[in-house]
């Protein structure tokens, strides 16, 4: 299918910006994977649970209801577009994912919207797990430096006390965490296009990757 483009790579590396304005540009959806799993960390904090307690977090992902609309989340009716974005569910949420019953739970949702055709669909295993018979995939990468440096100008709204080293040694331990589980690592693919944005203007990734398209 070519009307399903995938993007993925690690934290800062843009791909919430560059598929919004992909999908924006091709008239098609797009779909953020990123939240879905910030929606489940979210959750298992509003229920104190512990997220190594496999049965509480089945629980939990049997009963809550995720929606999304437009780019609004919602979980059981209420929106929680906002709290998903703190640094602690970003942790949280790099934590939960690590876990094979959370990536099941969450695939069928994700499997469904790309079904459809016509979306963007962004996140760590798009490509390879989500959609692997898509036409359009790619990687989207940027130096340690400068993921660290967009993430830190996003962050330091919220947090002033917020430092570059702490942000630097944060998406390095969320580096290592995604790529290196078990279930469904961060990883490129041969058929993806490698697409290194160090450097790069946001519109020179977009219209690379539109270029690019088959
Ligand atoms: O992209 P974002 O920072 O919003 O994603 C939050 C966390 O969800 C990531 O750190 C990653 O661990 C996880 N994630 C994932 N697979 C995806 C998308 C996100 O494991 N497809």
């Amino acid at each position: 299918m070519k009307d399903v483009i995938t993007i993925d790579g690690p934290s800062g590396s843009g791909k919430g910006t560059i598929a919004k304005l992909l999908a924006k540009k091709l008239g098609y959806r797009y779909f953020d994977t990123g939240a879905l799993y910030r929606a489940v960390a979210w959750k298992t904090a509003q229920e104190k649970i512990d997220i190594d307690n496999e049965d509480a977090l089945n629980t939990i992902l049997r009963n809550m209801k995720i929606a999304f609309e437009d780019e609004r989340v919602i979980v059981d009716g209420q929106d929680i577009s906002s709290e998903i974005r703190t640094g602690e569910i970003g942790e949280l949420s790099s934590r939960v994912s690590a876990k094979t019953t959370v990536r099941e739970a969450l695939f069928n949702i994700q499997r469904e919207m790309c079904l459809q055709g016509k979306v963007v669909i962004e996140g760590r295993d798009t490509g390879t797990a989500i959609f692997p018979e898509s036409e359009n995939k790619f990687y989207l990468d940027a130096d340690l430096e400068e993921r660290a440096r967009r993430r830190f100008e996003e962050l330091k709204i919220n947090y002033p006390g917020i430092t570059m080293e702490k942000t630097i040694e944060d998406i390095k331990k969320r580096d290592l965490r995604d790529s290196s589980r078990e279930s469904s690592p961060l990883t490129k693919s041969d058929d993806m296009v490698y697409v290194d944005s160090t450097g790069m203007a946001i519109d020179e990734v977009v219209s690379f990757i539109n270029t690019n398209l088959k």
